[in-house]
């Protein structure tokens, strides 16, 4: 059974690892190319963009696909719309297999925002120490709040053109513990977080550390996603529904002996 999964997750990364494992099933690791050295996938894998709507729908056919797990980025709106439309197209299955949200815990001050660029303004007119680590695309609304001093974290470096003026940029790739988060929010004086509400427990740290320090958190909340059909939060259940594709009737398998006549 040909499975494609849509990548460039911790989620996908695990359901790669747990498909690798399995006979029956053919998977392929879709990647966007956005990370310079990825690590290498455990199984056949693929990278850069399909050609949108159409370029998806050709490719699910031409590789006859027979199911899609959509493990892309809660930020990751537009592949995930057109994962939704070629499968509709192609007639594929498709779930989606994602982190649920953050919510704010006791002691945590969020001010929730819908872009990055409500993020900027959020962070008002008095210039601020900020921690961004919103990833390292989409930073011009930031130039558009140049009073502020940011330290910017992201895994591969920014363009040179997209950095606000003051600021200081560190390149490091998590998991990172709660310890050194407070360490390094101290270390830079930082006074608000900016923070993409990616969900999950490896980015979870830092937001704990802007608590424990008493900090205020800008949260940018997720993008409106299309319906998908199935929707998980945990491994198992996406390894049962791929099993329950590959059983379905729909599904051309190789005959077995007692089938040839
Ligand atoms: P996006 O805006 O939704 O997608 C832009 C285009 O990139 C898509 O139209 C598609 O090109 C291509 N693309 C995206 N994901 C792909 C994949 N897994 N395989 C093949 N092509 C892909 O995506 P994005 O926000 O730039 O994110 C790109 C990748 O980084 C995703 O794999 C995502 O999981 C990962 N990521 C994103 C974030 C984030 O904050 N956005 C954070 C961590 C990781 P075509 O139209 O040509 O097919």
């Amino acid at each position: 059974m040909q499975v494609l999964i849509l990548g460039g997750t911790t989620e996908a990364t695990a359901l790669a690892a747990a498909l690798a494992e399995r006979a029956e099933v053919a998977p392929i690791l879709s990647l966007a190319g956005r990370t310079a050295r990825p690590a290498t996938p455990p199984i056949p894998f693929r990278i850069g963009g399909f050609g949108g709507i159409a370029g998806l729908t050709s490719y699910l056919k031409r590789r006859n696909i027979q199911a899609v797990v959509d493990a892309t980025h809660p930020f990751a709106a537009r592949i995930s719309a057109n994962a939704v439309a070629a499968c509709l197209q192609a007639k594929v299955p498709l779930a989606r297999f994602t982190r649920p949200p953050w919510t704010p815990q006791p002691g945590d001050c969020w001010q929730r925002v819908p872009t990055l660029a409500a993020a900027a303004a959020a962070l008002g007119r008095e210039s601020r120490r900020v921690f961004l680590t919103t990833g390292r695309l989409d930073l011009s609304a930031f130039r558009q709040a140049p009073q502020h001093r940011y330290l910017l974290r992201t895994i591969d470096p920014p363009a040179e053109e997209d950095v606000p003026p003051q600021c200081d940029v560190l390149l490091a790739r998590g998991p990172f513990d709660q310890a050194g988060e407070e360490a390094l929010m101290r270390q830079h004086r930082v006074d608000v977080l900016v923070s993409k509400n990616s969900g999950g427990g490896a980015g979870r740290t830092k937001i704990d550390a802007a608590r424990a320090l008493d900090l205020p958190v800008v949260m940018v909340e997720r993008p409106s996603a299309e319906p998908h059909g199935d929707e998980f939060t945990a491994l198992a259940p996406v390894l049962a529904w791929i099993q329950a594709h590959g059983d379905a009737p729909s599904v051309r398998k190789a005959p077995s002996l007692r089938e040839i006549p």
